[in-house]
């Protein structure tokens, strides 16, 4: 008696094994399908494509939805695709916004998981879905329109019905000396991310603008650690409400402002203030600026008043039509899970517009 996978005998596709090994590999991985052609609304005397960028014949294929972008926002999504038989390639270019931390917390079910190995269960998770592909590549230009976008990789170039970006948000490290170096390690950005390994440690938020203060930052970190004070750098001010508020309920406020971080092999030691007077401080929180990467900055589609790429929230559809979005570049509410989840959102959509456009995977279209 043969199973229905033995019949398909070399239609089948790669083994689980074949799969697992490809998908944990750092180079391109092709777990190719059958291709949609059926359905494709663009044809190859129909692109854009210079005539002396031919592409390779497998990036030749048409896809459903390339996804920019392999953190947990991308990885999301492609699961959700690859699960309706939408032909995706997840293009990644490495590294994650989390890079400097050693482990992903509040994720349910992946609390304390390495970031690589998050990935790395992401894409072995992938593998059993033969439409998604994983290829490890930057994508620097999106042209064309909904239907017929044309991406251009070092691979080759990749035509796709949509676009879906997930390229995270890129953290432009302040100019503070130690800064850079404790990130991620000492200095972090979310209580509920890495907060419960530090609680009742001496903590310091570092006021980089006042945004942090008005919403409420500063007590917010006070439910993990009695001891807090809140930090400035230079321009920022900390009103004098506020400070009432924040003696009232244990935190103190310094008013020289910050010039230099102590760091030994990534762990803070001291605060260095603008009269040379040293703090201990173990633990710090902060929000950095944050910047697109230029990829998305290059697009040109509208922003919301946090600067971050404005999606309808139904749909989750970029101001250009058949380019959505997810994860952090769309908000500032930023987490793993998040990301996941908005990817998950944004990939259903997607197929339900290509469904109800009567676009189907090749293996049901009528
Ligand atoms: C230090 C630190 C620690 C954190 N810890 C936690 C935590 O413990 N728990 C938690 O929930 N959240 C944590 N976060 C937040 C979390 O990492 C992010 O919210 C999450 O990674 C966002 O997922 P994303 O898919 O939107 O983007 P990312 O994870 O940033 O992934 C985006 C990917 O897109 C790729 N990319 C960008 N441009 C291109 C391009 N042109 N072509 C191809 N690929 C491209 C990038 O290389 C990157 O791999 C942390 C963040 C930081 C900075």
């Amino acid at each position: 008696m043969t199973s229905p996978k033995d019949e398909a005998g070399d239609t089948r596709g790669p083994s689980r094994r074949e799969l697992l090994l490809g998908s944990l590999g750092l180079v391109a991985t092709p777990l190719l399908g059958a291709c949609n052609k059926d359905a494709a609304p663009v044809g190859p005397g129909e692109t854009k494509l210079p005539k002396d960028k031919v592409p390779k014949e497998r990036d030749m294929k048409d896809i459903d939805v390339a996804i920019i972008g392999g953190g947990p926002g991308g990885l999301a999504a492609a699961l959700t695709l690859g699960r309706a038989g939408r032909e995706v390639r997840v293009f990644d270019a490495g590294p994650p916004r989390n890079a400097a931390a050693t482990h992903i917390h509040n994720f349910v079910t992946r609390d304390g998981t390495p970031p690589d190995e998050f990935r790395a269960i992401a894409r072995e998770q992938l593998g059993l879905y033969p439409s998604v592909g994983v290829i490890d590549a930057r994508v620097s230009a999106i042209a064309g329109e909904a239907g017929e976008f044309v991406l251009t990789t070092a691979e080759g170039e990749q035509r796709a019905r949509r676009v879906l970006l997930c390229t995270g948000m890129v953290d432009e490290m302040l100019e503070l000396p130690g800064f850079a170096e404790a990130w991620g390690h000492s200095i972090f950005q979310c209580p509920y991310c890495h907060g419960w390994e530090v609680k009742d440690q001496s903590w310091g938020f570092l006021a980089t603008n006042s945004e942090g203060l008005e919403h409420g930052f500063a007590q917010l970190l006070r439910t993990w650690s009695r001891e807090l004070t809140v930090y400035r750098i230079d321009g920022v001010e900390i009103p004098a409400p506020l400070s009432e508020v924040l003696a009232s309920r244990g935190v103190k406020v310094e008013t020289r402002s910050l010039r230099a971080l102590e760091v030994e092999g990534g762990a803070l030691r001291r605060v260095v203030l603008e009269d040379e007077s040293r703090v201990p401080c173990e633990v710090l929180f902060a929000h950095p600026p944050q910047r697109h990467v230029s990829l998305v900055a290059d697009l040109g589609l509208e922003l919301d008043p946090g600067g971050y790429v404005q999606v309808d929230p139904m749909t989750r559809q970029s101001s250009k039509a058949g380019i959505y979005a997810a994860g952090d570049l769309t908000s500032r509410a930023q987490g793993a899970i998040f990301a996941a989840s908005t990817g998950v959102h944004a990939a259903a959509m997607i197929n339900h517009e290509l469904a109800a456009l009567g676009v189907y995977p090749s293996s049901v279209a009528p």
